[in-house]
């Protein structure tokens, strides 16, 4: 085709471009008529080709440009796109599911998409993808994803759009489905996380409030609630001073808030006021929140309220100072009280009296009528020797049934006397114990500061020897403390050894008080009481008996009187007072021991003495701890002419019903009926109902310790048999008793 010049050009190019538009519809394309027609018009359908040509190519590359960009957008894009078919096998995923999966194209086309899906969440994604499929736009699915490596992702599916299957695989009842799948592991994570803090926030016991920065309250937990009273409704908007005590000034708050705005948080004690008004002691923790750019968006303030903790600190301060038991001061704040005590006296002057208290006879209480009963009377003990001090007073237990008195300003050695004399009184009226009721009585040893000692340790030794001194001399009894009783501390300290070697050297010894008919006033009998000198002093029974008790001695010390008494007995008799008994007191471990009847057996013999001349004094207590055995030993001596008595009776703890299991022939009141009956009514009462009931058992009634003529014609009066006390005679020696039968019989 030969070349045209331009302007020809131009005008055949328009002509053309108009033909195309399709404005000259009327011009045909071809026209064979004329040959110059042709010509032109095979040049203008040439440069309409040209043209045509021209349009597709530019068409073309937009359509490539546009599909590139769609496509990289595609790729690019930050969520992952999934096409899958009908069966939920995936077809077709862009650049970033890819990278997401962590796997290669080849891997994850025509693979079901269950196959990425982590095994703990497979359960639930077939559970929940049906539905999914069918109607894509109705739900979201989180769960994980595998993302190669073994790792794995936090993946939100979101369906996009449920299209007529086009795939291979297509089931034909559901179409396909375009899914885009987003990374939520963080926000995850994130949202895990709060879930945390709220669950903690909601369930810690410390309170919490949270504000703006122009200290609104946002938000406040239950423990908050818990602690102030102050549903969060209540406070929502408000300030916190809302909370304010009154308890600090201005200059307090200025502080807190110039610390929290310099160092961004402040902790301290505070006191605020409950909706109930009540205010209380909180640890307060407050901090600054700073948004992204410095600046303070929120506060958070954090307490815990230290009331509860301050009545626990209290309660555990009580506990280490006071006894369990008694809830009396102990030993160490005793002897805080007293190091106060002496302090104050050495600088102002005065005395200071220590006392030390004991029951008497505690340890046979306690194992006769069991421990609870024990414990309650020690309880009840306490309260009355509190009663009888004075409120300045301390009364502390040191343990078991050892008391100590403080009285930490007195003037004069006699107001210490009162003390003690007061509260030997109190306890003239019995105690109740469980259902028992008790006379219990109290044996006090007492010192002074100055006069008896400068420190408070010697000062209690002092006093606890002053009380053994009150003990020896027959209890229920206070003494002072006196310095000729230190040697006798020496000799206490190894009494046991003592008395170890006083009865390896036979150097116990035995005195006797008599008792008298109450018709014709002739002496019966007499009672054989164990003796002991150590050195310059005698010991009294009270002390070595339970000494010996304890010390497993009893049996040996029992043996020992038994044969010195039987052996006098048979001499009486050799000097012609055959129908005089001798009574020998015997413990219960004495019967407790299967050879006591042997024993007296070879005693009598070995004295020559008749079983007609034994009586046997037993305690309550003593019959009661071995009932089965005593019973026994009683039936077979009786049989052989021994003679049996109660002693102590009235006292004990035990059931009348034994009495009518024994074989006995003497009931002897306790001298403590004896010595109030002539003066109190209850006592008298009781006396004579003994005496009816020894009567009606056909036992004879013996008063002891018969102190008073009055006593004698009370007891006379009542119709008691026989009696015993210092007003007849007291213990004396076997001469003293011979003598006095003589001068009897013979005068
Ligand atoms: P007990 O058997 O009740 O002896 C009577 C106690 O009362 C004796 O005390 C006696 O001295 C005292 N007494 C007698 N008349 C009066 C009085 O009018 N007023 C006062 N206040 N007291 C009076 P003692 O000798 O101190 O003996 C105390 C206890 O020691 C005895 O009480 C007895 O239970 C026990 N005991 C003494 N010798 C022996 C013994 O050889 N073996 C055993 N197992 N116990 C003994
Ligand atoms: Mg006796
Ligand atoms: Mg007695």
């Amino acid at each position: 085709m030969s070349r045209i010049d331009p302007p020809e050009m131009d005008r055949l190019r328009e002509r053309a471009r108009k033909l195309l538009a399709g404005k000259q519809q009327d011009t045909p394309a071809f026209n064979a008529s004329h040959p110059d027609h042709l010509i032109e018009d095979l040049r203008i359908h040439q440069i309409e080709l040209e043209l045509q040509n021209d349009e597709l190519r530019r068409a073309y590359h937009e359509l490539e440009a546009s599909r590139n960009r769609f496509s990289r957008l595609y790729h690019e894009s930050p969520v992952g796109y999934l096409s899958l078919d009908g069966a939920g096998i995936i077809y077709d995923v862009n650049e970033t599911m890819l990278r997401m999966l962590g796997q290669p194209r080849i891997r994850v086309e025509r693979k079901p998409l269950s196959s990425f899906v982590e095994k703990g969440d497979r359960e639930r994604f077939f559970a929940e993808y049906p539905l999914f499929h069918r109607d894509p736009g109705s739900k979201k699915v989180e769960l994980r994803l595998l993302a190669g490596k073994g790792g794995s992702f936090m993946a939100r599916l979101e369906g996009l759009k449920s299209f007529p299957g086009t795939a291979a695989g297509d089931d034909g009842d559901k179409g396909d489905l375009r899914v885009s799948v987003s990374d939520i592991t963080e926000r995850h994570a994130a949202e895990t996380q709060w879930r945390l803090a709220d669950t903690v926030l909601q369930h810690t016991p410390q309170g919490v409030v949270i504000t703006d920065k122009d200290q609104r309250i946002l938000h406040a937990n239950p423990a908050f609630t818990k602690t102030t009273g102050y549903a969060l409704d209540e406070v929502r908007g408000q300030r916190p001073s809302m909370f304010k005590s009154g308890r600090h000034d201005g200059e307090f708050y200025r502080r807190m808030w110039q610390e929290l705005s310099s160092s961004g948080s402040w902790s301290g004690e505070i006191w605020n006021r409950r909706k109930n008004g009540e205010i209380f002691p909180e640890w307060l923790v407050i901090n600054a929140i700073y948004d992204r750019f410095g600046l303070v968006s929120h506060y958070a303030a954090i307490f815990s309220d230290l009331s509860a903790h301050d009545s626990f600190r209290k309660r555990v301060q009580h506990l280490a100072f006071h006894d369990a038991l008694t809830n009396l001061p102990n030993r160490e704040l005793f002897h805080d009280r007293l190091s106060n005590a002496l302090a104050r006296a050495r600088r102002e002057g005065g005395k200071v009296g220590v006392m030390f208290v004991d029951l008497d006879r505690f340890k046979a209480i306690n194992d006769t009528l069991g421990h609870a009963s024990g414990d309650d009377l020690l309880r009840q003990v306490s309260a009355r020797l509190q009663e009888n001090v004075r409120e300045t007073d301390t009364v502390a237990r040191l343990g078991g049934d050892e008391f100590v008195v403080l009285l930490p300003k007195l003037v004069r050695v006699a107001e210490a006397a009162r003390v003690a004399e007061k509260l030997c009184a109190a306890f003239n009226v019995p105690i109740r114990a469980g259902d028992k009721e008790l006379f219990v009585t109290v044996s006090i040893g007492a010192c002074l500061y100055p006069d008896d000692g400068q420190e408070g340790e010697l000062l209690l030794k002092h006093a606890d020897l002053a009380m053994y001194q009150a003990k020896s001399e027959g209890r229920n009894c206070f003494r002072f403390y006196r310095e000729d009783l230190r040697a006798v501390n020496k000799s206490h300290l190894s009494l046991e050894t003592h008395l170890r070697l006083a009865l390896n050297n036979d150097e116990l010894f035995v005195e006797y008080q008599p008792f008298f008919d109450a018709r014709g006033g002739g002496i019966t009998g007499v009672e054989a009481l164990a003796r002991w000198r150590l050195g310059e002093r005698m010991v009294a029974p009270g002390v070595f008996i339970p000494l010996a008790e304890n010390a497993g001695l009893i049996e040996r010390l029992g043996e020992r009187i038994l044969c010195k008494a039987l052996r006098q007995a048979a001499q009486w008799r050799a000097q012609g007072f055959a129908d005089l008994r001798v009574a020998v007191n015997v413990s219960a471990r004495q019967i407790r021991n299967g050879r006591f009847y042997a024993d007296i057996q070879r005693a009598l013999d070995e004295a020559g003495a008749k079983p007609c001349h034994l009586i046997i004094e037993l305690t309550e207590s003593a019959l009661m701890a071995e009932p089965k055995a005593a019973a026994q030993m009683m039936e077979t001596l009786a049989a052989e002419g021994v003679d049996f008595a109660i002693d102590d009776f009235g006292i004990g703890y035990s059931s009348m019903s034994y009495l009518k299991q024994f074989r006995l022939n003497h009931l002897k009141i306790d001298r403590a009926f004896v010595a109030d009956a002539a003066h109190d009514q209850r006592s008298a009462a009781i006396s004579k109902a003994i005496i009816a009931l020894a009567h009606g058992l056909g036992l004879r009634a013996i008063a002891e310790g018969v102190e008073t003529a009055q006593q004698h014609e009370f007891f006379s009066g009542i119709g008691c048999d026989l009696f015993q006390g210092f007003f007849f005679s007291r213990p004396v020696s076997a001469e003293q008793i011979t003598a006095l039968l003589r001068s009897r019989s013979g005068g």
